[in-house]
């Protein structure tokens, strides 16, 4: 058979690692191939274990001497081939006897405890998942000291050897362990932290992960850890509710503040100002997507609303001043109304035309009625009242009317004798009380006054009004009263009135 090439090994080796189920690792790789090219592995040389062997070679005869030269030469060369050949030739031309009875004991006394062999072996196997599987030189470690502790016979310095090389390994991968465990722990820890300051403002929460903190502090059990893990599996659950509320309320705390909002911006209806600036709140609030976008926006319309109201207060204050400065003015202007009455009634003559009040001519009447009783003469007496004297007031204004009221007193008393009296008896009626004049020649000195008041037109601005009047006359009698006269002649002005106004009717 040709020699394969490195290219046919390599092919083969690949197959035989499929055949076997063995992973492509390369030690694995390495170990077939050698097999397929009938070659040897290339090892790492123990030199130090060889050397430790070659000191040990006993030394007494020259045949030990020889033999411990070859050993040590070989290992100094790394040479796996010349150690061969010293070992072999050194058999060979040495005579090995059978083992001696005492021999026999002595490697008997050696040898190990088949049970404790097989319980070290189950030590190994069982505490190899708790070291991690991570690990594959401890596992293959592992396995190799197990399967040579159930050989059926040890060497006691290899077994030794494997033994302190596993647990120095070991003491590694244990250390790690506990570096990883320790980590791990810190981590949880550090979640708790952040969860318990993400939300300062929920006791609840706090509560929940200074619980978790507390059980998973050392000593730490299975049973203990399972627990955090339901009650951190709890807690999810109770925050996936906690956000959907929240959500639920940003929703309707969103929408009401809207409407408050709408309501501030109607509030504020006539002052741009501040409509205006509810409106942007509103508008922001529309954007907002979190509690904490809202709260800004609240605020400032807090302040808005505050300042409005503040305003408001100052409106409504200046308001409230107005109208008690009002209420002032009024109750002033009626105490001077009861101050002009009490003067009017005190008085005797009329403030608008400066003739006799109602008072004033009674007093006057009186006295003229017994002064003509007295000397038996007569008192006649006549009630005036101006015709259409609304239309006057209606046309040209109230002031006007005054200023008729005065001209009418005023050609009144210029038209009259010193002696006469002339009276504002009511609103636009007169009296003129004519003492020592009979009937006829009351009625003459009535009649001439209209023909005055015709020439004397009253003159307003550039307004020449004529004023008229009716009349009616009586004569007073000694025996009654200045009312009944009063009632008679107003009697009679109403006749006037009825036959035409403009007239004087005697009665
Ligand atoms: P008639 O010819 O029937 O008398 O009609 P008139 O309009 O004169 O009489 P009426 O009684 O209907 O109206 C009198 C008006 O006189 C009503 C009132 O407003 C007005 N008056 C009364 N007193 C005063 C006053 O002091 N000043 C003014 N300007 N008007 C007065
Ligand atoms: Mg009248
Ligand atoms: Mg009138």
């Amino acid at each position: 058979m040709a020699a394969l090439t490195p290219q046919d090994i390599a092919r083969e080796a690949v197959k035989l690692l499929t055949a076997r189920k063995l992973p492509p690792t390369p030690d694995n790789f390495q170990t077939v191939y050698h097999e397929v090219a009938g070659t040897r592995p290339l090892r790492p040389f123990p030199l130090e274990n060889l050397r430790q062997i070659g000191n040990g070679l006993p030394d007494r005869t020259p045949g030990q001497l020889r033999f411990k030269a070859q050993f040590n030469k070989a290992v100094s060369m790394h040479s796996w081939e010349d150690l061969e050949k010293a070992l072999l030739n050194h058999f060979r031309n040495h005579h090995t006897p059978e083992p001696t009875a005492s021999a026999v004991a002595v490697v008997e006394e050696k040898a190990f405890p088949p049970e404790l062999l097989e319980q070290t072996a189950r030590i190994i196997d069982h505490a190899l998942p708790a070291v991690g599987n991570d690990d594959t030189k401890v596992v293959e470690q592992a396995e190799e000291l197990v399967n040579y502790l159930r050989l059926d016979s040890q060497h006691p310095a290899t077994l030794r050897k494997m033994m302190a090389d596993f647990a120095f390994r070991l003491s590694f991968v244990a250390e790690e362990q506990e570096q990883i465990r320790r980590t791990l722990l810190g981590l949880l820890h550090t979640v708790f932290e952040q969860i318990d300051a993400i939300s300062p403002d929920n006791p609840w929460l706090q509560q929940q992960m200074a619980a978790l903190a507390e059980a998973t502090q050392p000593p730490l059990s299975a049973r203990r850890l399972e627990d955090v893990q339901r009650r951190l599996k709890g807690l999810i659950h109770q925050q996936a509710l906690a956000r959907e509320q929240t959500q639920e309320a940003q929703r309707v705390m969103k929408e009401t503040l809207g409407v408050f909002l709408e309501r501030l911006a109607q509030t504020a209806d006539n002052s741009d100002k501040y409509q205006l600036q509810f409106e942007n709140c509103a508008n922001r609030l529309e954007q907002a997507q979190s509690l904490s976008d809202m709260a800004p926006v609240l605020q400032e319309a807090i302040q808005s609303a505050r300042a409005m109201a503040l305003d408001t207060r100052r409106t409504s204050e200046e308001l409230h001043l107005l109208r008690e400065r009002a209420t002032e003015a009024e109750a002033e202007v009626e105490r001077l109304r009861q101050e002009l009455d009490r003067m009017s009634e005190v008085a005797s003559h009329d403030l608008l035309t400066g003739v006799l009040n109602r008072k004033g001519l009674l007093e006057v009447a009186n006295r003229e009625l017994s002064r003509a009783e007295r000397m038996g003469i007569d008192v006649c007496l006549a009630v005036l009242d101006i015709d259409d004297f609304k239309k006057i007031n209606d046309e040209h204004g109230h002031l006007t009317g005054d200023g008729a009221l005065k001209h009418l007193a005023d050609v009144s008393r210029r038209s009259l004798r010193p002696h006469d009296s002339v009276a504002r008896y009511g609103g636009e009626e007169f009296v003129v009380l004519l003492p020592d004049t009979e009937l006829e020649e009351a009625v003459a000195v009535i009649t001439r006054l209209q023909r005055e008041l015709t020439t004397h037109l009253f003159l307003e601005g550039d307004k020449r009004l004529l004023i008229t009047f009716s009349a009616g006359v009586t004569r007073m009698v000694g025996t009654e009263s200045s009312t009944d006269a009063l009632n008679r002649a107003d009697q009679a002005m109403y006749a006037a009135k009825r036959a035409g106004k403009n007239r004087v009717v005697a009665v």
